[in-house]
């Protein structure tokens, strides 16, 4: 069976809640019609990232194909620290993308996910990006999200990734929890997003 296709471009308008905050996100009509389901909690499933991981978002997320930009995506690995997931290295997956879309396969999961278990890695997240401003999850990317798993975490970042991931609250953030992914609102952000200069030690006694 064939994965259906991701796709940003305007196709039927969404269930929004009300206060998102993007601009644009409102006339750029993600196919979604799931309602979006949202986190508000201060306290929850963290996400450390460190400010390598967010410079090295920012020089592989853009892409472009004769002279056409394209949605692109990439994997966060690292370790899992009780509820915080620390990601500390980007991953470039096998993609097929497109302007308004892009599928991975699955024998590019299991390639990455080999490859990181060699290493003691983890994936604890993706990141992908839109065309505009709308940084929410269309409802395929929950459905083909690389992994549904409890405190998993999927970024977006607009404008196809062309300005980076700074200000924070310029992207979508995204945690799995109870069986769905929700867009985390401010504070909530704030509160579970950190950003570290230097990679945690993993362990007591580990090579940091
Ligand atoms: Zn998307």
């Amino acid at each position: 069976m064939q994965d259906p296709i991701r796709n940003s471009f305007p196709t039927l308008y969404c269930h929004l809640p009300p206060w998102i905050p993007w601009k644009g996100a409102k006339t750029m009509n993600l196919y979604r019609i799931r309602p979006l389901p949202v986190d508000t909690a201060l306290n929850g499933y963290r996400l450390l990232l460190t400010t390598k991981v967010i410079e090295l978002v920012a020089s592989m997320l853009p892409k472009r194909v004769d002279g056409r930009s394209h949605e692109n995506v990439l994997y966060l690995a690292g370790s899992i620290d009780g509820i915080t997931r620390c990601a500390f290295e980007v991953v470039v997956p096998k993609a097929k993308t497109a302007p308004g879309s892009y599928t991975t396969s699955r024998d590019s999961h299991a390639e990455v996910l080999w490859n990181l278990s060699n290493r003691n890695l983890v994936v604890v997240g993706q990141v992908h990006c839109h065309p505009g401003g709308a940084v929410y999850h269309s409802d395929a990317d929950d459905d083909l999200a690389f992994i549904k798993g409890e405190g998993f975490w999927s970024i977006v970042v607009p404008n196809y990734g062309e300005d980076g991931m700074i200000p924070l609250s310029s992207c979508g953030f995204h945690c799995y929890s109870n069986h769905a992914f929700r867009l985390l609102k401010e504070p909530a952000v704030s509160n579970r997003v950190i950003v570290a200069k230097d990679r945690p030690d993993q362990k007591k006694g580990g090579s940091a």
